[in-house]
């Protein structure tokens, strides 16, 4: 199978694609203001949804640190009510004091815990409402936006049908390693003999890989393993 004219054309459709994607996202200022509004809120939310789920995680521990103080406070409360002698009655006092110290030191913590939490609950709220909100003004100049460029879009719409056929009549090792061009070589995958230089890294070709072009439809660049081909050749 020769697979190089699929390749070429395949090559063709991701360059026309790319043209459109830049003309499709090549937005007029107020559109592109509620895109670049609409990325800081996703951050921004992602954030606090994290710190959210740390200051809950911190209550639920000192939640469970401040009910262990307490019941040793209630202990040494227990214990200070028994007490008959002077000199033990000292030290269950002592005893009380010590924990109820301890208790204040989670308690402290806790309300600062709760206080974050409840901040942070608040200010998701008024993110999400606020992004709700610029999502639909989005939507709306967005699908004027794209009516006035139905061209482009019907064009996108055939040209990734047809990638699809293409990737689907190739072997999916091609098409792996294709994708792999693609993504690693700025978007071109196959180019062309350049007065014996490749024509996607500029690297000058051995002569016999020159002369394996002429025996064979491609061959691949030692320098930057795109795929060559020469457009000359008959
Ligand atoms: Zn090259």
């Amino acid at each position: 199978m020769n697979e190089l004219p699929l390749l070429i054309e395949l090559q063709g459709v991701h360059d026309g694609l790319r043209v459109i994607h830049r003309d499709l996202s090549d937005f007029p200022p107020e559109l592109a203001a509620l895109d670049t509004e609409l990325k800081t809120l996703a951050k921004k939310l992602e954030e606090a949804g994290k710190a959210l789920a740390s200051a809950q995680g911190q209550q639920t521990t000192l939640t469970a640190n401040l009910a262990s103080a307490q019941k040793l406070e209630d202990q040494s409360k227990a214990a200070l009510k028994e007490t008959r002698h002077k000199v033990q009655f000292t030290a269950a006092i002592r005893e009380l004091d010590e924990r109820q110290r301890q208790k204040a030191a989670v308690a402290r913590p806790l309300k600062e815990a709760e206080t974050r939490a409840g901040t942070l609950e608040k200010a998701i709220e008024e993110m999400e409402a606020r992004r709700i909100q610029a999502q639909a003004q989005f939507d709306e100049l967005h699908r004027i936006f794209l009516s006035g460029h139905e061209n482009q879009v019907e064009a996108e719409r055939r040209l990734l049908a047809r990638k699809e056929e293409l990737r689907q009549a190739l072997p999916a090792a091609t098409v792996t390693r294709f994708d792999r061009l693609i993504q690693h070589r700025q978007g071109r995958a196959v180019v062309t003999l350049e007065k014996g230089n490749c024509g996607g890294c500029n690297t000058r070709l051995r002569t016999p890989l020159i002369a394996q072009l002429r025996e064979e439809k491609h061959i691949i660049c030692e320098s930057c393993q795109r795929i060559i081909h020469d457009p000359q050749r008959p």
